[in-house]
């Protein structure tokens, strides 16, 4: 069966969203209604027991502009933006909580948090240089140089434990993101071959019975509004039965895959062209006239008859009979097949290997 291509990469995964899973924006969303008061309660606290009013001052900035982020999203639904918001206003707040070592410097534990919501909200790629990038700025602030630039109060034991332990979640993070996007892409590439199996048939690639009745219902929703007529061309392979019993069903198979190969070539991208049964195939052809759609029948009608397929070093080759139809007036589509039917089966008793059209 003719596969669809897959869609890999990374930066359009984001684009698709599995069952279950919580969308971007809503997560962002749900961490700002929560950072929000846990922010306004440490300004508070910073404010009253510390008295520290530039710190309060600052977290309660960051509490607005947060909030704020969010808002301006729920307005113009500009999701980058509100990613790309999101990312730098918490990784600001994650650096002023570290440098101004608030709470005593215990809310530098905070940095925890940051790994997992990046490679969450994030591509990949961003998610490894703002991890990468946040874990050297903090080895440089806990360095001799981030000594005399900032004098953090942590000792050398916790410095030391905080880089291994927050490099080991940075890893762990990458790891387990990596497979979660792994397992999404596998789920999303089978969902794209199911679909494209329940669309088409399996032996020929071409649209299924169920996926030709389903254009054909579009193509009739479009006559109806806008008048713009379309034909439909039924056709059936001659005598069929007999090369089965001659050459043997694995023949028979090839025939229908040779003819169904001519039906792709010489039919446009806009029509679709369907296998209708086991050896009938179905054309619809939008935009077509009666004339035309009989012209397109006999040319197809000639190509077949020019075919052939080698099985077991036979050369076997086949004709087929068509009947067109296009439709007019409040026909249904029904009665649209039905009047197809009628002319195949004229072409069938005129002696095969021709094409008819429907009177109406
Ligand atoms: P006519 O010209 O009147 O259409 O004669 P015919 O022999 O083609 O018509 P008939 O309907 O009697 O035979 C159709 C045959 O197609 C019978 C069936 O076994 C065979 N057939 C149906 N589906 C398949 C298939 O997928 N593969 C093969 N090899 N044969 C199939
Ligand atoms: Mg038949
Ligand atoms: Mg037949």
């Amino acid at each position: 069966m003719k596969q669809p291509a897959a869609k890999t990469p990374d930066t359009e995964l984001s684009q698709f969203r599995v069952t279950g899973e919580i969308p971007v924006p809503v997560l962002i969303n749900w961490l700002t209604s929560a950072a929000v008061p846990i922010l306004l309660f440490f300004a508070g606290r910073a404010a009253s027991a510390d008295n520290n009013s530039f710190t309060a001052a600052l977290l309660v900035t960051f509490a607005a502009l947060l909030a704020l982020n969010s808002l301006v999203y729920l307005g113009t639904r500009l999701q980058s933006l509100h990613r790309r918001g999101f990312i730098g206003l918490i990784t600001a707040l994650f650096t002023f909580l570290v440098i101004q070592a608030v709470e005593d410097g215990s809310a530098i534990i905070w940095l925890f948090a940051y790994p997992p919501v990046i490679f969450y909200i994030s591509q990949a790629r961003v998610g490894v240089i703002a991890c990468a990038g946040g874990l050297a700025a903090l080895a440089f602030l806990f360095s001799p140089a981030g000594d005399l630039i900032f004098q953090p109060p942590y000792s050398t034991s916790f410095r030391i434990s905080m880089i291994i332990v927050l490099g080991f979640e940075m890893v762990t993070c990458y790891i387990l993101d990596q497979s979660r996007r792994r397992s999404k892409l596998r789920l999303l590439k089978l969902a794209t071959e199911f679909e494209f199996a329940a669309k088409h048939d399996a032996l020929t690639g071409l649209a299924n019975r169920r996926e030709g009745l389903e254009q054909l219902d579009i193509e009739y929703q479009r006559y109806l509004r806008s008048q713009r007529s379309f034909s439909v061309m039924l056709m059936d392979i001659d005598l069929f039965k007999g090369i089965n019993d001659r050459y043997g069903h694995h023949a028979g198979d090839e025939l229908i895959r040779m003819v169904a190969g001519i039906l792709r070539d010489q039919c446009r991208k806009v029509d679709t062209v369907a296998r209708w049964g086991g050896e009938e195939y179905l054309v619809l052809l939008p935009e077509t006239g009666p004339e035309e759609a009989l012209k397109t029948a006999q040319r197809i009608r000639a190509a077949v008859e020019a075919g052939s397929v080698k099985v077991d070093r036979h050369s076997i080759g086949a004709t087929i009979s068509v009947g067109t139809a296009t439709i007019a007036g409040s026909e249904s589509i029904d009665h649209l097949l039905q009047r197809a039917d009628e002319a195949l089966y004229a072409a069938k008793s005129a002696g095969r290997n021709q094409a008819c059209a429907a009177g109406i």
